[in-house]
């Protein structure tokens, strides 16, 4: 009997080599970069070679020919199949999260051999199958477990909410949702009516919105936001319809609007929640309000105002969960990592960061906080508004309507013996001038000026009427920066750039091959037809692609440009600041343009040349 199941297994496992091997020739496999399919294609071959040697030999048990069971053969090809694709998952997954892929893919194609090795060898299949199935299955689960706490909750594998989308993906089931009808809200978002300000939550609010029209409207679009990487919701009034957008990636889309009716009565629930004044349509008003969207707390921001068609709404998503990035998740090249690490551990001096609004400057600025030894040193920041919450840091927010404003909490805060002091943007001369004496006087000082690059920035702090001489002794280096966004690694389109404009770029053209780009909207309509020819079921839904929602690009990266004040260049400043000379004299020390930075992320096939061109102007 047990020589049977072995012979039975053995045989088994021969045949489905076989096969492998035919599918793998006839079909080569989609990407021959997976590790996991050319080792597969290797081991199939070598045992289908030695499978022919051992039909030949006389003493085969059974003579020549094959006897297999379809059940056993169906199990093993299932399981060899999803350990593919989820060998396949890892070596994309890790390498867009800049995970070792020299570690995981091995680990993976290994598991899976030894599980194959464990069906060949042990006596009884189905035993043989499972050690198989949880070889893989744990370094899987441990791949799963690592990627997750790199990436933000909505990214996440194997969360409810992911294991939910799997099911209603593949087996077409909503499990959790279309059966609760008629039991209360089904969105997963709780509202609770708290500004950033308030300690205390005040129930009534929530309790009037819940009981107001377009409740739903509101959930649902609070929750579509949240899961969709949305930083802003703009609603505005047309004559028939509320129009509505959002901001992902620095970029508004529209996005179904409601119909004028009920898009009113969804302003006026986030008026309740932030308790507004309902009744003020016309007047500019502010206010927040909170949310419990599935697992985390998201701030929200509303201000609202009269325009000619009616009252409009802007609200700002601020979800403090998001995990803080460091210098190199930021995009920065190596050597810059280490020169901002080097000025961000000086005990004294100022660090400012420019750009224009939307650059992700407050990001880089917590990211600069995160070198900081934060159990060592006093750190206290004052912003507006607060975007991450800090262990180990004091954060003021401003509060112009209650009188705290940049200067005032900064006034205060030096008396509180602070050794880093974060100030969320310089805009007036009074701020400028106490951060420049704190700089002097044995603080480090962290801030944000709005200003198109590094030298200008200069300039604007001369302009805000700050003496040269105290921006010269005090300032340690400008950071210039701009968010480009990533292209789509499943959508992106190569090309070959038309050498004329790489020579006008003053690019090396015979050197640079390609170049990469979103795809045209005639592309995608060529391969949503292609998708469709080959699967009659796919409806129009799935075409879309999932990751990048058909815009081409997904994600940001920072490209910088970093003025480091030498002495010379601080010489400068003092003597006679002429901007001009001050920036020739900063490419001289080895400063390279915001531009010239980009650069790299588009040799790099991370971004186009089009975006790069559309943030540096
Ligand atoms: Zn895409």
């Amino acid at each position: 009997m047990l020589t049977l199941t072995v012979q039975d297994a053995q045989s088994d496992m021969r045949l489905l080599f076989n096969r492998l091997a035919h599918l793998y020739l006839c079909r080569p496999a989609r990407r021959p970069d997976c590790l996991a399919q050319s080792f597969l294609l290797a081991l199939t071959l070598i045992l289908g070679a030695d499978q022919l040697l051992w039909a030949q030999q006389p003493s085969f048990p059974r003579g020549p020919g094959f006897y297999f069971s379809i059940y056993k053969l169906a199990a093993i090809l299932l399981i060899y199949f999803i350990w593919v694709s989820l060998c396949s998952w890892v070596d994309s997954d890790s390498q867009d999260l800049k995970l070792d892929t020299f570690l995981w893919n091995p680990l993976m194609t290994t598991a899976g051999a030894l599980g194959l090795i464990a069906v060949w060898i042990i006596p009884f299949f189905w035993l043989g199958l499972l050690a198989f199935i949880l070889f893989f299955v744990g370094i899987g689960l441990w791949y799963a477990n690592i990627r997750n706490q790199k990436v933000r909750y909505d990214e996440r594998v194997l969360t409810k909410k992911h294991l939910r989308s799997l099911l209603r993906r593949y087996l077409r089931l909503n499990i959790g949702e279309g059966g609760r009808k008629g039991k209360g809200p089904r969105v997963p978002v709780r509202f609770i009516g708290r500004g950033f300000d308030q300690k205390e939550e005040d129930p009534n609010r929530v309790k009037r919105a819940q009981e107001s029209r377009g409740y739903k409207g509101a959930l649902e679009m609070v929750y579509e936001a949240v899961t969709t990487r949305v930083t802003d919701i703009h609603m505005e009034p047309t004559k028939e319809e509320m129009a509505v957008r959002f901001r992902v990636d620095g970029i508004l889309n529209t996005v179904t609007p409601f119909s004028r009716h009920m898009g009113e009565a969804v302003i006026n629930i986030f008026k309740v929640l932030s308790n507004m004044d309902i009744t003020e349509k016309r007047k500019p008003q502010d206010g927040s309000f909170s949310a419990q969207v599935e697992e985390r707390l998201v701030d929200f921001r509303v201000a609202t105002a009269g325009g000619v068609a009616g009252e409009k709404m802007v609200m700002r998503i601020l979800d403090k969960s998001q995990q803080i990035i460091n210098l190199t998740q930021l995009g920065m090249r190596d050597k810059m990592r280490d020169q901002i690490h080097g000025l961000v551990t000086q005990p004294h001096g100022m660090l400012v960061v420019c750009g224009p609004t939307g650059a992700g400057k407050s990001t880089t600025l917590y990211a600069c906080l995160n070198e900081i030894d934060r159990l060592q040193q006093n750190i206290i920041t004052i912003e507006n508004p607060v975007e991450y919450q800090l262990d180990h840091v004091t954060q003021i927010e401003v509060n112009v309507k209650a009188g705290k404003t940049f200067a005032s909490e900064l006034r205060s805060i030096l008396r509180q013996d602070p050794d880093v002091i974060m100030i969320g943007e310089i805009r007036d001369q009074e701020t400028a001038e106490i951060a420049c004496q704190a700089a002097q006087t044995g603080h480090l000082v962290f801030s944000t000026i709005h200003a198109n690059d590094t030298v200008t920035a200069l300039g604007r702090l001369l302009d805000l009427g700050v003496q040269p001489f105290m921006i010269a002794s005090a300032l340690n280096a400008v950071l210039g920066q701009r968010l480009v966004r990533l292209l789509c690694a499943r959508c992106k389109v190569k090309y070959k750039p038309n050498p004329e404009l790489l020579r006008k770029a003053n690019l090396p053209a015979e050197k640079i091959k390609f170049f990469y780009r979103p795809p045209t909207e005639e592309e995608l309509a060529e391969r949503n037809e292609e998708a469709k020819a080959k699967n009659k079921r796919v409806t129009d839904e799935e075409l879309v692609c999932e990751r990048c929602g058909n815009t081409g690009y997904f994600k940001r990266t920072g490209v910088f440009e970093l003025l480091v004040l030498t002495d010379k260049i601080r010489d400068m400043i003092r003597e006679n600041p002429n901007l001009n000379a001050i920036r020739q004299e900063a490419v001289k020390s080895g400063m390279r343009y915001l531009y010239e930075d980009g650069l790299r992320q588009v040799l790099e096939g991370g971004t186009s040349i089009q975006e790069l061109l559309r943030v540096s102007k």
